[in-house]
This record gives structure tokens, sequence and C-alpha cells, in this order.
């Protein structure tokens, strides 16, 4: 700025240049000290005083701090105050509208002059009011330390000033608070997870927030054109996206969608989408909208939607308890396999579907779990009988789930009316009575001529041996050996292999390694003549029929010493644990088997070498199998012929019941 002279600027045409210049540079500049510093220095030039100052009202109201100013002794702008009470300059000018003139502090009657004056020997001065009296934000001063009268113009110079301060003060002001709200609104737009858009309906064009663009996956930040913003839409769901805003546009109609957008990495989402049109002036002049992703919350509605449909349509009753067993939700089944309409159930106890005794057992098993979380039923399947709505029995196979929905406990049970399965096994036990007592008919029948055959050809031998040639000899020899393998496959039949399910005995905690040294006591004899050298490792408590795990032993190893060749006989026993079965393993160092055989040895009368070698009947395995099998195992042959064959089956593990 120019170095005006005095006369110059005194003249109307200068202060308004200067007045248009400060108005200018608080449009350009947005340090608001800046502008109140650069007013000052105009004021002291313009009207050539020593002071200019402005004066901040603090938010207590008592006080007014020298925010900006020029003259001063150094370090008094920025922390000087004075105080506002009414026999102050400050707070007498606060609640006047028309600027106020002092000639001489000294004699001045309407206040007195502050310390920050009379400190720097002001004498004359003018100040005024930034702001309004409603709404006062300062004042703005000027001070000379000569006595000078300032006129009208001075103090309406003075003022225009003060009032561009307050425009600017008042413009930062809303700018600060546009940012705050703006800043608000996006920290409320990510915690709401919700982005918001417009659309111009003059230009058409678009807009999305930050967050919009978060929502889509995308990364540019600039909006594209209207028309191709539908590409992000699944290509099935565009037209109703077109359709909702066209609409809108047209008729002034809010919409709120449900469509499926693509990411660019072509993932496919769902978005909720709400649009409102603004209205101005009787006029549509935009659709403003938000938008949410929706994705985690569809497929929950698909996937109960699905366990509905699965539900509707299953043939097991699906019930779901809460923790008193009042029944919340039970699919249709239940009127098959109980008689009872969906309806009547809910918000009924579930021991309404169990004959009495239970009810009270199941009373207490639910007390006693919700007290100490200990389950005294295999939650995850248990047979029990159920009451049908006639009163009659059903046997039910059942198991239960926990689930936790918003901090309550439910369990849902799945219920299957196992009457046919139950009749099925009664038939099955039935036929298999009948085929044992068959089996041993026929071997009972036919062990007396065998007897019968056997004598006679011994007689024969007796008698005759002498009178016979060799070849005849040789028949009668063929002879005896077969009917004597015949009687050991009968006896096979009838005493192990038919009753191993009939006549098994119940299980019980079994421990592998004193069966193993039972049936080693058992071959004694067979070790000590082959020499055998038999090693093993710690084996595993299982849960089973001791007799029968026995013979399973004994027949593994029976087979290894059998099937040795020409070799001593060396055999391991072995465990190891795939986490819920035990592998026991026999392993064995002889002749080995064919490839092609290691199915066809588990099946009964299987043998793979004449009876003359290795003497057997071809049930061992057969019932290894049978006995492995009753436990819940399976039994199976690895083998290289000439190099050995290892033997292993499994077996549960036993469970420690869980709670
Ligand atoms: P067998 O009474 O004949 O031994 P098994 O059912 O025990 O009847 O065995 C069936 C057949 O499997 C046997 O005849 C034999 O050929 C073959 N086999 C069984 N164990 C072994 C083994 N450890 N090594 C080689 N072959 C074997």
């Amino acid at each position: 700025m120019v170095d005006p002279t005095r006369t110059e600027s005194r003249s109307a045409a200068y202060r308004q240049r200067v007045v248009a210049e400060l108005g200018q540079k608080a449009l350009e500049i947005d340090d608001i000290d800046q502008l109140m510093h650069d007013a000052s220095v105009v004021v002291a030039e313009t009207l050539d005083v020593d002071y200019c100052k402005v004066l901040e009202l603090l938010p207590s109201g008592e006080e007014v701090l020298l925010r900006q100013g020029i003259g001063w002794h150094e370090g008094v702008v920025g922390s000087a105050t004075a105080p506002t009470d009414r026999d102050s300059q400050a707070g007498y000018t606060l609640l006047t509208e028309d600027p106020v003139i002092v000639d001489d502090l000294r004699t001045e009657g309407r206040f007195s002059g502050p310390e920050l004056l009379t400190s720097h020997d002001v004498v004359s001065g003018m100040s005024v009011l930034i702001g309004s009296v409603e709404a006062p934000w300062g004042v703005l001063g000027a001070h000379s330390t000569e006595r000078r009268e300032f006129t009208e113009d001075d103090a309406a110079f003075v003022q225009n000033v003060a009032n561009i301060l307050a425009a600017a003060i008042e413009a930062e002001q809303t700018h600060r608070r546009l940012e705050r709200t703006l800043d608000l609104f996006e920290k409320t737009e990510r915690t709401a997870d919700v982005g918001g858009w417009a659309i111009d309906t003059e230009t058409m064009e678009l807009f999305w927030t930050d967050h919009l663009f978060d929502i889509l996956g995308i990364a540019d930040d600039e909006e594209p054109p209207l028309e191709e913003a539908l590409d992000v839409y699944h290509e099935a769901d565009r037209p109703i996206v077109r359709d909702a805003v066209e609409n809108a546009i047209d008729t002034g109609e809010s919409f709120d969608v449900e469509v499926r957008f693509r990411t660019p990495s072509g993932e496919i989402r769902w978005l909720h989408a709400l649009g409102t049109p603004v209205i101005e002036d009787g006029e549509i002049v935009s659709i403003r909208g938000a938008a949410q992703d929706v994705t985690e919350r569809k497929e929950r509605e698909r996937e109960l939607e699905q366990y509905q449909a699965l539900t509707e349509a299953a043939n097991d009753v699906i019930v779901t308890i809460d923790e008193r067993s009042v029944v919340r939700t039970i699919n249709p089944a239940v009127t098959d396999v109980f008689g009872y309409d969906q309806g009547e159930l809910e918000g009924e106890s579930l021991t309404e579907l169990m004959p009495d005794e239970f009810a009270e057992r199941h009373h207490r098993a639910v007390e006693r779990y919700l007290e100490t979380g200990e389950r005294t039923l295999d939650w995850e399947y248990v047979e029990l009988p159920g009451e049908h709505a006639d009163g009659s029995e059903i046997p039910l196979a059942i198991s239960f789930s926990e689930t936790e929905f918003e901090g309550e406990r439910f369990l849902t049970g799945v219920v299957r009316d196992i009457t046919e399965r139950k009749r099925y096994e009664r038939e099955l036990e039935a036929s298999h009575d009948r085929l044992e007592q068959f089996a041993s008919a026929v071997s009972h029948d036919l062990k007396e001529p065998l007897t019968t055959i056997t004598s006679y050809l011994q007689l024969l031998d007796r008698r005759y041996r002498d009178d016979l040639d060799e070849e005849a000899r040789e028949f009668i020899d063929v002879s005896v050996n077969s009917v004597t393998r015949m009687r050991r496959m009968l006896d096979g039949i009838v005493s192990e292999y038919a009753r191993v399910d009939s006549r098994g005995a119940t299980f019980e905690p079994v421990d592998l390694n004193s069966v193993l040294d039972d049936a080693l006591i058992d071959l004694g004899r067979k070790i000590d003549e082959s020499d055998a050298e038999i090693t093993s490792e710690s084996l595993p408590r299982v849960e089973g029929d001791p007799g029968q795990l026995h013979q399973l032993l004994l027949n593994l190893l029976d087979n290894a010493i059998k099937y040795s060749g020409e070799s001593t006989p060396r055999i391991d026993v072995s465990a190891a644990s795939d986490g819920q079965m035990w592998v026991i393993s026999v392993r064995d160092e002889g002749i080995g088997i064919d490839p092609g055989a290691t199915e066809t040895v588990f099946e009964v009368f299987q043998r793979l070498h004449d009876d003359g070698a290795y003497p057997g009947s071809g049930i061992g395995l057969a019932l290894c199998r049978r006995v492995v099998e009753r436990h819940g195992g399976e039994i199976w042959v690895e083998s290289e012929p000439g190099e050995g064959s290892t033997f292993s089956f499994t077996l549960p593990m036993t469970r420690t019941r869980d709670a």
C-alpha cells in the first residue's frame, strides 16, 4: 500500500479504495489473524495514529484479549487483556452501536482508560464494535499519544474496516463449522457404514461420498457419468436401479431397493440403496440418497430361508427349545411323527413329547446342565422313547446341538422316528437267529454222517490197507484229510463265525497288552516249535469284547507264524492312532499275499494255499473281520509276496465321556 500523505489519506476516495482493497484481501486469505494485522496497519496508516488494536471478547464475557494490533510494546499483542465492565472503554464500546470517540482519555467521563492504554500514554482515540450489540465479537480501536479530534469520517472509516473483519470472522466461523460438520458426517458415515450419493437433476451429474467409493470398492475418486455408473450393478439388477432413479426424477417418488453390484475384483455383493428427491420451489433439483453394503445380512437371510425350506421339507422333527425346555420352533414333521399340529406345541414344554418317566429325567438333566454344565446324556446321539399324541410310545433317535442367540441359549434337537429301523433291526436279529440255528442244525446233521464216513474210512484203512495197492491207499488218505478239513470247517462255522454277533459279550474296557499276553500263552507250543520271535510295543486300552479281541489277535499271530515260509517267524505288533481310532498292526516277514487276493482272504473259506502245505479252515480271517466290524473298526492287509504281510485293524479310541 502506498504511503499516503496526510491530505490524501483523508480523502474519501482514498479511504474507499483502502476499504475495498481490504475487503478483497478478506476474500483471498484464509488466515484471519493476518487479516486482523493488515487491518490494523491500514487503520494506523490511514488515520496516522500510533496504535491500532483488535480486541476479542473472550468466552467468559468479562475480558477482551488484544488479539492483533500494531504500535504496542513487544509481547503485548496476543496476551494483554482488558476488562469489559461498563466503565472500561472496551465494555462501553461493546454496548454501543455507534463509534466511541475519545478526545482526551485523561478527562473522559464515560469510562476510565484501562491499563493497556494508560501505560502506552494514549491520549485520544476511537473504538468501534466488531459484530453487533446482540452478538458482539470484539472491538477495533485506534489511539494516539497526541491529542486529536477524530471526525465522523474517521469513525465511519474505522467502522467499515470493523465490518470487513466481522464479515471475515463470521465467514471463517461458518467455514470451520462446515468443516466440523463434514468431518462428523464422514465419521458418522463410516461408523454407520453408509455411503451417500446425489444426482443433480439439472446437469445429471453424479456425486458419491468417499465412503460410497469404499463400499463399492472403487479406488478412483471421480464419479463416472450417470449412465456408466449403472455398470457397477449386476446386469440383472441394472433395470431396477435405472427405473427407480428415473421414476424419482419424473414423479418425485422415493425409492428403496436391494440390488447386487460387482466389485472391481469381480465379487458380487448386495447394496441397499435409498433415494429421496430434493424439492426446491416446487421443482425437483436433485435426488439424494444413502447406500449400505448388506451382503452379510443377505447371506444370513438366504441361509435362514434355506434352513426354513429344509426344515419344512424334513422328515425328521427339528425342534428348538430354550433353557426352560419351552419349544420355540418346531417343523411340520411333528404332525407325522407325534400327531400334533405344528402351532400346538410352540410355547409348550418339550416334555409333552416324552413319556412321563423321561419327562422327569429330562428336567433333572437340564437343571443339572444349567447348574454345572455337566451333560448326563450323549448329546450327539441318543436313542430314547417319545410319546405320540395318542399316548403310544415311539422309538426315537435324537441329536442335539447348542446355540446362542442374542445372549440366550437354545438346543436344537433333530428327532428321528426310528420305528422302521427298530422293526428292521428286530427282523434282522430274528433272521440272524434263524440263520444261526440253521447253520448249527446243518453242521450238527452233517457231522453225524461225516463221523460215519471217517470211521468207515479208518476201518477200511486198518483192515484192508495191506491188500490195497499204493494208489488206493493214497485215495483213502486224501479222503480222510478232506473229511477232517470239512469237520474243522463245520466246527468253525458253528462255534465261532456264526456267533460273533449274537454270542458276543457286552463291551468293557480291555487292555490289549494282557490280551496279547494271553494269546502268546495259547500259542506257546507253536512259538517254541517254530522258534518264532515276537516283539511288541505298548498297546492301548479299548472298549470291547475281551474274548473276541483275544480270538482276533490269536488268529493273526497264528497266521503270521503259520505263513512264515522257510525262515524263522519274525513278528511285530504295534499300535498307532489318528486321533479317533487306534490302528493295531501285526507284521510278519513270511510268504506274503498275492496283490489280487488281499480282499478275498477275509472271505469265509477262502484259502490261498493247499491244505497239505498249510492246514486251515479258511475261517480265521473272516472271523477277524466280523470281530473288528462288530467293534466299529476295519481290517485290511498290506503285503508283498515273499517279503511279508502286515495285517492292520482299527478300533475306536475310548472317549472320555465329554461334558
Ligand atoms: P486259514 O485257516 O487258511 O489260515 P484264514 O482265514 O486265517 O484261514 O486265512 C485265509 C488265507 O489267507 C490263508 O489260507 C492264507 O492263504 C492267507 N493268509 C492269512 N494270513 C497270512 C499271512 N500272515 N501271510 C500270508 N498269507 C496269509
